[in-house]
């Protein structure tokens, strides 16, 4: 089945007591036995939740998965991963990534004796010669965030499978409409849905999902555990969001390249991130493992200093000056002192984010329209 039918029927069965054709929103937190243990298999809201069941099965199926699992954030479904691991072990991560990834791995995970190892995973090299003996677990995000980078999911997925760790696979710019690491070698894959999953910037949540049974039971052992489940509106929001992801995705992947290739032109733009060009270094392995190249767009202007950033930045009146990404509209960010403002100014540079960089969320509005206000805002 292709994706468009799989995204509307994904996780959709009429309810049992109703034949409501949306799931119910179950705004319950226990369920009745008839005897102690004989029940419907719902227990407990932490546990198990009937709108929860039917968005996880539709995570499961977006991403070519066996499972999916959701959590009340994209970090929480990242920290649940961490609790995979033991004291002692060893993660590989990427040098450019989400600054919410990094803040956890560094602030939280490094105070239980977890190692990170940070890497410029674009080359698959760095990533083998950091291999050792403790190495448990991969984390990879590509396109990061912010400056678009690419890293070939398949040759990390090689170098994971020969040292014996997990391959985690944070997908969220990429979303399922483009890209599936399960099919490329993937143990998990990874989701802020408070991006294009939900679409509408009206929720937050976060999930993972994955093939293998025994990991899955692990996982499911950490979300009911520790508890960071979402509740049944939030999976109500979701599950509505998802039916729409492809025709969404469509528009923002047309969107995107028209804005790319536009500021490119700009007198004023220096130089413009987005996987679609053909001269980009990732271009090759984009190609490959995308069907398309997204809505997400990062740029420096010729003219870097500080002020004149901020009154680019404050003159948009289409594109809202705001963290987050993957909504119907189109938003702008600062990602040196917003989204990525928790990874130190040092760190930040050496891994080639400028203080200067702007973001674009490139929503489903009229591409006409954004570009004018973009030109109006860059001058
Ligand atoms: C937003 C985001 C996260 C974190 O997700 P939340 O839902 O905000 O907790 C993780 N990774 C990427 C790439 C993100 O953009």
């Amino acid at each position: 089945m292709k994706l468009a039918t799989k995204i509307i029927h994904a996780g959709a069965t009429p309810d049992p007591s109703t034949g409501a054709i949306m799931t119910p929103i179950y705004q319950t937190s226990t369920y009745v036995q008839e005897a102690p243990g004989v029940n419907k298999g719902y227990e407990y809201a932490r546990s198990q939740n009937p709108t929860r069941k039917a968005l996880e099965d539709a995570y499961a199926i977006i991403e070519n998965a066996k499972y999916g699992l959701a959590f009340s954030s994209g970090v929480a479904a990242t920290d649940s991963v961490m609790k995979l691991l033991n004291p002692g072990d060893e993660v590989i991560a990427a040098s450019d990534m989400y600054g919410g990834s990094y803040r956890l791995f560094t602030k939280v995970w490094e105070r239980y004796n977890i190692k990170f190892i940070y890497v410029d995973t674009t080359n698959p090299a760095n990533v083998q010669a950091a291999v050792t003996a403790s190495t448990k677990l991969i984390w990879v995000e590509t396109p990061t965030n912010p400056l678009m980078n690419i890293t070939d999911i398949e040759a990390i997925a090689g170098i994971a499978k020969s040292a014996n760790a997990l391959l985690c696979v944070d997908n969220t710019f990429a979303s399922p409409y483009l890209q599936n690491p399960l099919d490329l070698g993937a143990d998990i894959v990874m989701h802020s849905a408070t991006k294009y999953l939900g679409g509408h910037s009206d929720v937050i949540q976060g999930c993972l999902m994955m093939d293998d049974a025994g990991l899955r039971e692990k996982l499911y052992f950490i979300q009911k555990s520790c508890g960071a489940v979402p509740g049944p509106m939030d999976c109500f929001l979701v599950l509505r969001g998802i039916k729409t992801l492809h025709v969404r995705m469509k528009q923002h992947c047309a969107n995107g390249e028209k804005i790319a290739h536009w500021l490119r032109k700009h007198p004023k733009v220096a130089t413009v991130y987005w996987p679609g060009f053909e001269d980009s270094a990732g271009y090759a392995i984009a190609k490959k493992q995308m069907r398309d190249f997204g809505g997400m767009i990062s740029f420096e202007l010729k003219d870097e200093r500080d002020n004149e950033v901020r009154r680019v930045l404050s003159s948009t009146h289409l594109f809202s000056l705001a963290e987050s990404l993957g909504g119907v509209e189109s938003l702008i960010n600062h990602p040196a002192s917003m989204t990525h403002a928790s990874i130190p100014k040092e760190d930040r540079i050496k891994n080639g984010l400028s203080e200067g960089l702007i973001r674009l969320s490139v929503g489903i509005e009229d591409a006409d329209d954004l570009i004018e206000d973009l030109n109006n805002a860059i001058g």
